[in-house]
């Protein structure tokens, strides 16, 4: 028999009061354990303000005076030992990031001062915070939906100006909007299957199978957008990982140099200098670029460029997008030849370097093997620019519409994977004949998944593993 889950609902939903209660009152570092100007100490829970009392003295008041939204200056108590100035920034609750009263103590940001403000807060009658703790209780107050949990800690580890947006819009709700919309479809097509199947004698309208099939595909194709752009979305949040190859002496390392902007690629003139992979993460616009530049292609004996090409290989394989690097002003050569075999079921851009020197390379002929070409001097800053646009367009991230919700994991794509299926058994009941009782079956599967995505009926595991990827302190 199938184990029971405990299911919760965990929709979007601005109560005005804290819905969570009985759980303990919480405290942890919410800046990085690193030394810097400030430390902030957060405390959530019922007895924030009375912890906070303890541990911080204001001038001139009490914690317990202070309206919500207001900040105040005192020194920060060990017991009797003083440790510290500083200032306490006050919460009320419901409108707080957790939905409880919360007090945030900035402290001087030593390690060993922000640790002694923590081990206070505890003896005062804190419990220390577990990893996302605070986010899964604004989840738990219904202060955000699930995915815009999850869009949480996106924003946290965004590389990029393009991931950010992204991970700012899914905290804003466009997948839950979207999650809603598709609910709300399958919810309709449900009743009226429903409506007929309970009072077929009724004046209820009549679901034929070309009604059922239309509404079906119609959600069957969001389902098939949302999945579509799910690579793309992975390449923004993650980064594109981008494989510079080409003969050697192409210019590869001097291009490397150009888009990271360091001098990290050996560039000479002599063959086979880059032994090795040489690797660097670069911002292109809007976008992280996870480059790598390769060592040369062509027959070497040498064992260490051997290992070096044997790595290019693998790079290659898991690269997202390949800059193929000729040399402008040279022949296509064998060299040259070997590199289109390895590379024609990648995503390519053909980058015809040395646009400086007079040119002898047949652009049209390697187009005809490639497709679209890019002109450029690896010694030229506008190159960035050109070759930032290509990538973004090749691989449609420039079209990418994040309003629409877009899914963000691994755990989201599983939940409309789910959902599609059943969305396509109640297609295929649809047309073999099998009765709409059947077809009801699926699309309450299929909700269910929907609403399991949004983290309207998410189960405690499901949270669980979601909130296993935060760090203390968010
Ligand atoms: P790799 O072996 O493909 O990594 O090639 P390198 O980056 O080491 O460059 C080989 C040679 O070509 C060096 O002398 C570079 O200065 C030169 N080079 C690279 N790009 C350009 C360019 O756009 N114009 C010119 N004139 N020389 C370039």
């Amino acid at each position: 028999m199938p184990r029971m889950k405990k299911k919760r609902d965990f929709s979007k939903n601005c109560s005005e009061k804290s819905e969570v209660s009985g759980l303990s009152t919480v405290c942890a570092i919410a800046t990085p354990a690193a030394v810097g100007g400030i430390s902030v100490v957060r405390i959530s829970g019922e007895r924030a303000f009375e912890i906070a009392e303890k541990v911080f003295k204001p001038i001139n008041r009490t914690v317990r005076e202070m309206r919500g939204y207001t900040a105040a200056y005192g020194k920060i108590f060990d017991g009797e030992e003083r440790l510290d100035d500083g200032v306490l920034l006050v919460f009320r609750a419901p409108y707080s990031y957790t939905g409880e009263d919360v007090c945030e103590i900035s402290c001087h940001g030593g390690i060993y001062v922000t640790r002694r403000v923590v081990s206070a807060c505890i003896k005062a009658g804190a419990e220390p915070a577990a990893a996302g703790e605070f986010t899964k209780r604004a989840l738990l107050n219904g202060k955000m939906s699930l995915t815009q949990a999850e869009a949480v800690a996106d924003i946290i580890s965004a590389q990029g100006e393009q991931s950010l947006s992204c991970s700012n819009t899914m905290r804003e709700g466009a997948l839950f909007r979207e999650c809603e919309r598709i609910g709300e479809k399958l919810t309709e097509i449900s009743s009226y299957i429903s409506a007929w199947i309970d009072y077929p004698d009724d004046d209820t309208p009549v679901v034929t199978p070309e009604w059922l099939t239309e509404r079906l595909e119609d959600v069957n194709n969001d389902f098939s957008r949302l999945l579509k752009n799910y690579d793309t979305g992975k390449l923004i949040r993650e980064g594109i990982s981008c494989a510079i190859v080409g003969k050697p002496n192409v210019g590869k390392s001097t291009l490397m140099n150009l888009l990271s902007g360091e001098e990290r690629s050996i560039v000479s003139a002599v063959e086979g200098t880059t032994r090795d992979v040489v690797e660097e993460t670069v911002n292109l616009g809007g976008a992280v670029l996870k480059l790598s530049d390769c060592a040369g292609i062509r027959e070497t004996s040498d064992e260490v460029e051997k290992i070096g090409v044997g790595i290019m290989l693998k790079k290659l394989e898991n690269a997202n997008i390949v800059l193929a690097v000729f040399d402008g002003s040279r022949e296509i050569s064998e060299e040259d030849e070997r590199l289109f075999g390895l590379i024609e079921d990648k995503t390519v851009i053909p980058v015809i370097n040395k646009s400086d020197l007079s040119q002898r390379l047949d652009v049209e002929r390697l187009e005809e093997r490639l497709g679209r070409c890019v002109v450029i001097s690896a010694k030229d800053e506008k190159s960035i620019e050109m070759l930032g646009k290509e990538i973004t367009a090749r691989l449609n991230i420039s079209n990418f519409d994040a309003n629409a919700g877009f899914l963000a994991n691994e755990r989201q794509r599983g939940c409309v994977l789910r959902a599609k299926a059943a969305v396509e058994n109640a297609l295929m009941a649809v047309k073999s004949g099998i009765t709409p009782d059947a077809v009801g079956v699926e699309l309450e599967e299929s909700l269910n998944a929907v609403f399991e995505l949004s983290g309207k009926s998410a189960s405690e595991e499901v949270i669980a593993r979601v909130f296993e990827r935060f760090c203390v302190g968010k």
